[in-house]
């Protein structure tokens, strides 16, 4: 029999609406890329790799020049300190890292909890290692992490909790005392924590992300996750890396050297160069996201759409209640068919399919593009 939890699930919510926006020539403000690659001088770096080799596996951990960066920029950034030996693993992106995580630290029948609305992977690859998923339910507005929230899920059963911040769909980048009630919930229980910080630079308004690993006891009970991709505007390169404690570094590694064993070496190379010298890049990245993202509320507030506060990420979620009675999935596929704009309905980020009157705009993408979007909205609610 085939496995069940893949077996059973639809096409990704990402991949429906990208290709419902190709055939309608849609703007995509759905699936979250940008429509610009990353540094050239990073991309040169991975380029001249290429040609002169060697293009053999590189060790399953990683190339140690990336290692060394990645563990370099933990500390740059956050005092962080990780051996690059046997605390840092490079993975072919966060996706991989997420699931290798997953199956290396939870198994069959173990508690995983997840924070309500959910990023699509984490809740099947969970189910496939025979977790059993718990959520810690966010709720609009503001999509807050409360301890009340927190203690209905996380509790003595817990085995790990998966936690994303900044936070994709939310937009939420969790406060310091989000993330200090957080620690306190978990230190109470033996569980380990799996920190999705893929877009640790995408943060606006001059906000703090805070690691957990930061907190004190902290460190030892969480690994970390980020992403070449969203620092650098480079998605489909899938170059991601795992940081945290040798003890549960080394279970990730294991699960690692089956999923992907290695990641392409040229890529390794350009994406240590990133670490080191391209760092204004996401600096540049978040001040022009920003823009965008005030250009997009501000337009969607004027057309009647109720704008949630977005602190980071590439995306800003709304209610359309006030638009129409429809519920965000049919919502989405209309607009693209007749507005020729493409999102997505955030149910798809719930169990339970609710709330279903929001939906998500991915703002990763050139102004011109997002004004256009705006255009088009507009055109289609204002003239009858
Ligand atoms: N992370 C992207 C998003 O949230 C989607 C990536 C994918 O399609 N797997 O839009």
């Amino acid at each position: 029999m085939p496995n069940p939890v893949f077996a059973g699930l639809p096409t990704s919510i990402f991949q429906h609406m990208t290709i419902l926006a190709q055939a309608h020539d849609a703007l995509n403000l759905g699936q979250g890329f940008p429509d610009q690659d990353g540094p050239m001088a990073l991309r040169e770096v991975a380029a001249r790799a290429l040609v002169d080799g060697p293009n053999q596996y590189p060790p399953s951990k990683g190339l140690g020049v990336l290692r060394q960066a990645v563990a370099g920029h933990a500390r740059q950034f956050y005092g962080l300190s990780y051996d690059p030996e046997d605390e840092v693993l490079v993975t072919s992106g966060g996706t991989e890292a997420i699931a290798g995580s997953l199956m290396a630290l939870a198994g069959q029948g173990d508690e995983v909890v997840m924070i309500e609305p959910t990023y699509d992977s984490y809740r099947p690859m969970a189910e496939a290692v025979g977790a059993v998923v718990k959520t810690v339910k966010l709720a609009p507005p503001g999509w807050r992490l409360t301890e009340e929230v927190l203690r209905a899920a996380i509790g003595p059963g817990t085995r790990a909790v998966l936690i994303n911040s900044p936070h994709n769909p939310a937009g939420r980048v969790f406060s310091r005392e989000e993330m200090e009630t957080l620690a306190k919930v978990v230190l109470e229980t033996d569980a380990v924590v799996i920190c999705d910080e893929v877009y640790e630079h995408l943060v606006f308004d001059g906000l703090p992300h805070i690691p957990l690993a930061t907190l004190p006891g902290m460190r030892e009970r969480c690994v970390r996750i980020g992403s070449a991709g969203k620092i650098f505007s480079l998605t489909g390169w899938k170059v991601g890396w795992v940081t945290g404690p040798r003890e549960l570094v080394g279970l990730v590694f294991k699960a690692h050297q089956f999923l992907t064993f290695t990641t392409p070496p040229a890529l390794q190379t350009g994406v240590a160069h990133g670490l080191r010298h391209e760092m204004d890049f996401p600096r540049a990245l978040t001040a022009r996201l920003q823009g965008n993202r005030d250009i997009l509320a501000a337009g969607l507030t004027r057309l009647g759409f109720a704008v949630q506060p977005c602190e980071g990420t590439y995306f800003l979620t709304a209610d359309i209640s006030n638009l129409t009675n429809e519920k965000d999935f049919a919502f989405c596929e209309r607009l693209i068919r007749e507005a020729g704009v493409a999102l997505i309905p955030l149910s798809a980020f719930f169990k339970s399919g609710t709330p279903d009157t929001f939906v998500r705009f991915a703002f990763c993408k050139q102004q011109s593009l997002i004004e256009q979007s705006l255009e088009r909205l507009e055109k289609y609610f204002t003239v009858p």
